[in-house]
């Protein structure tokens, strides 16, 4: 029976967030995924009978529904965190993921969406719900569903094996990064230290009822030591425990070592893909990317080490000179790479993201954000009142599009705070999907960022990074809401490839860059001048300050990751370091002192969705890049072309492949030739 006092369970307008306990979530989990259990009972044994209407959709509305619970629940558990929040969310985990193996796994689904496939009416289906269908099969497959029963046992002990080992090896990076700090009651030690980075270490003192100033391994800490603290000795000692985290080597070798999971780990996705069938983990991982196979991704990295490693070279020598010629440094160590690259910066660009701020009040910037995409895409975004919150500083809007039409709606929750996890995200709160009347669904969004609050009664200050951030997240937000296609597997970000989502947020970055825009978006909070372009000249010098050198760490990691998960074998001579090593060998500028593991907290591939996929970041840079180009070619703000990519890429969403909707925009396949330009490494 469903529970009217459970404003977790109404799904008739936005979520109530006012109303929203924790005890309202594992109930109402409980409910939903009976009910959907049920549903599906219903409509699994329509075999070769199965129709779109009959089978995918009550399909689709339950898969729906789901997203729509557990949305505000994983929303509020992400910024207004608290015991009772936590518990009641980690409760519903393991419910979560045994649902979706069961679902993932049942032979009968994945019969009926075969019979849908092979049936006369898949021709007459949109180009949406057919490629619909292809996942749901594909996912299936790659799921496991049509293995022998004993290869389908084994499957799932995989997965579940899998889950325990990922997790572990995140405790262990966490309880080693928490294990160690610096207590400092010698002020001559801290040196160079800027006064904010003092404040959180003199706090984090006062806390334990300790005298100075106590650092950890939390990057808050970390970054701003490792950058600033003139002390070599205690930067050496800072990047050794930071370096040697949950591994053999550093204060506490061993005590959390992640050496052997690491191989476990390995072997299980390697197992896990020859199950269903590919020769190896890579493989497996490129059945849903848009890159073709482990070849070509590699291939594309190998190609940007020619292109990017004698400029990094170019880029480290001049570091070096600079250390010795100012600072009698013979030995540019590991350790004082950040520290005389800051002061490097500093001297040749001579401007501080403090001269930057007064120019983006938060106002200002949001408005002028909205003008900037109004003029792209034809829209228009407005504040929008009488809608339940979660916290005072969140605000909300609509975009309507140049017929008036209600397009989208996003909650914008700006600032820092305690119980607010850190970083910048967008997140769907509801997707659109047509509705049984010819109504659609309208999408929402919730933008969340960490800014720097307010002080006082002065307006927050942005900080030209915090400016970027909020157009990238708000260009995912935008290929959310605008998206046209009326099912929610591949509306908006949905069902769009791991490779290509990035797209549309680095691409709506650029406009941060561009005086047109910056006039826009810009104006001084005292006098409402605009961004001058003296500073403007500095900070776009500054932009690709040591990018070489950055690009080839990317590259490194992305090799690295690929190599392991394709031509590694865990049980051959060869250690994960020795792969490393000669990765670097073909790569890096800098080669880490031997102590170094960071491999060991490398938790993007080794615990998070990047397994066989860092290359993601910059494969869709590449995209990004080389669409934005397009803008420079016929004018930043020119309205064909903003229209353009409105509807071959933000209104379809995942309902073709990316490389179809990049072609049709850019009328061409991508080149990296934009990428290279805009990293200042063009005919290098
Ligand atoms: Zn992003």
């Amino acid at each position: 029976m469903p529970d009217s006092n459970n404003p977790l369970l109404d799904f008739s307008s936005l979520p109530r967030f006012e109303g929203i306990k924790p005890e309202h979530i594992e109930v109402g989990l409980d409910q939903v995924l009976a009910q959907n259990r049920a549903q599906i009972e219903k409509v699994a044994s329509s075999g070769q009978t199965a129709t779109w209407e009959s089978f995918i959709q009550p399909l689709e509305d339950t898969d729906e529904k789901l997203d729509r619970f557990w949305s505000p629940v994983s929303h509020l558990h992400a910024v207004m965190d608290s015991d009772a929040m936590r518990k009641a969310y980690e409760a519903c985990l393991p419910k979560l993921s045994d649902y979706s193996t069961e679902v993932s796994q049942d032979k009968r689904l994945f019969d009926g969406y075969q019979a849908v496939a092979n049936s006369d009416e898949f021709t007459e289906l949109s180009q949406a719900q057919k490629k619909i269908i292809e996942n749901a099969l594909r996912d299936f497959r790659l799921s496991g569903v049509d293995l022998e029963p004993e290869a389908k046992q084994r499957f799932k002990e995989i997965s579940q094996e899998l889950t325990q080992l990922t997790n572990k090896f995140e405790q262990n990076i966490l309880d080693a990064t928490n294990a160690w700090s610096m207590h400092v009651t010698d002020e001559k030690k801290l040196v160079g230290l800027p006064e904010s980075a003092l404040a959180v270490a003199r706090q984090t003192a006062e806390q334990e009822e300790l005298p100075g100033w106590k650092f950890t391994l939390h990057a808050p800490s970390f970054i701003p030591f490792m950058t600033y603290a003139d002390n070599v000795q205690a930067r050496r000692e800072f990047y050794e425990a930071y370096t040697t985290r949950a591994s053999d080597q550093g204060p506490h070798a061993w005590q959390w070592d992640n050496s052997d999971l690491m191989l476990q780990i390995l072997r299980l996705r390697k197992e896990e893909a020859a199950l269903i069938g590919f020769e190896n983990y890579a493989e497996y991982s490129m059945a849903t990317k848009m890159a073709r196979d482990a070849a070509q991704a590699e291939e594309f990295l190998l190609e940007l080490i020619p292109k990017s490693k004698p400029a990094a070279e170019k880029e480290i020598a001049e570091l070096r000179t600079f250390a010795k010629e100012k600072f009698s440094v013979e030995n540019l160590e590991s350790w004082d790479l950040a520290y005389y690259s800051e002061k490097l910066r500093q001297q040749r660009y001579d401007f501080t993201q403090e001269d930057v701020r007064p120019y983006f009040p938060v106002d200002k910037v949001l408005r002028g954000m909205f003008e900037v995409v109004g003029r792209l895409f034809g829209i228009s975004v407005q504040a929008a009142d009488n809608v339940q919150q979660w916290h005072k500083d969140v605000q909300f809007f609509d975009i309507k599009d140049e017929s008036s039409a209600l397009r989208g709606q996003f909650y914008v929750d700006l600032y820092a705070r305690p119980h607010k996890r850190g970083g910048a995200w967008m997140a769907d709160c509801i997707s659109r999907k047509r509705i049984s009347d010819g109504k659609v669904q309208t999408p929402v969004a919730f933008l969340t960022c960490n800014f720097t609050p307010p002080v006082g009664d002065k307006p927050a200050l942005l900080t030209h990074d915090e400016v970027t951030t909020l157009f990238h997240e708000f260009g995912h937000g935008l290929h959310h809401m605008l998206t046209r296609i009326d099912y929610v597997s591949v509306a908006g970000i949905s069902g769009v490839a791991w490779d290509a989502v990035e797209l549309p947020s680095q691409f709506l970055e650029n406009w941060c860059w561009e005086r047109e825009a910056l006039d826009i978006i810009s104006g001084h909070v005292d006098t409402g001048e605009p961004l001058p372009d003296e500073l403007l000249t500095k900070m776009r010098a500054a932009k690709n300050f040591q990018a070489a050198m950055q690009m080839v760490r990317q590259l490194e990691f992305s090799i690295f990751d690929l190599r392991l998960h394709s031509g590694f074998d865990a049980d051959d001579d060869m250690s994960i370091q020795q792969l490393l090593d000669s990765v670097r060998d073909e790569v890096a500028v800098v080669k880490p002192p031997a102590f170094n593991r960071f491999q060991h907290s490398f938790s993007h591939i080794f615990a998070g969705g990047y397994a066989a996929g860092y290359y993601s970041y910059k494969w869709a840079e590449v995209l990004s890049a080389d669409a934005f180009s397009k803008f420079e070619e016929d004018g930043i703000f020119n309205a064909d072309t903003g229209r353009s990519f409105l509807g071959n890429i933000l209104e379809k969403g995942g309902s073709q492949e990316p490389m179809e909707l990049f072609v049709a925009f850019r009328g061409r396949e991508p080149t990296v030739d934009a990428l290279l330009r805009h990293s200042g490494l063009a005919a290098a």
